[in-house]
């Protein structure tokens, strides 16, 4: 009677390995570039849902910066149901009233354009 050895060799193992390992290393870096982007977008979106309601709180209140807080009422009141957070650092948008009137919202994690600012300096450049 013949004997069968079933299964994989461990060359073969080895092969379908490294194949594996080649498409997660060009993947994974392509995963990681298009997260960040639309984390970027995301984050333009809220800066402007949040501009927008900043907005429409300054035509009522001429002149006051509006807070998290003046925005946000969450019995349905509010112009926001609520804050969002930036997509990639779970942190807050800074709302700011410049010199000429208009309304700036920034956040820490990301430029206007939903760039990554550069660490160390969360300011974007002119
Ligand atoms: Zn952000």
């Amino acid at each position: 009677m013949r004997k069968f050895n079933k299964g994989f060799t461990l060359v073969e193992i080895m092969i379908v390995v490294a194949i594996i390992a080649i498409l997660a290393a060009i993947a994974i870096p392509n995963f990681i570039a298009y997260r960040n982007e639309s984390q970027g977008n995301a984050c333009v979106g809220n800066m402007a849902t949040i501009k927008t309601a900043a907005e429409t709180y300054l035509t009522k209140h001429p002149g006051t910066a509006p807070t998290a807080d003046n925005l946000v009422n969450s019995d349905g009141t509010g112009l926001l149901k609520t804050m969002p957070k930036c997509p990639k650092s779970g942190g807050d948008y800074t709302i700011s009233l410049t010199a000429d009137g208009a309304i700036e919202v920034t956040c820490a994690t990301h430029n206007a354009d939903g760039s990554e600012a550069s660490s160390g300096s969360s300011t974007p450049e002119p």
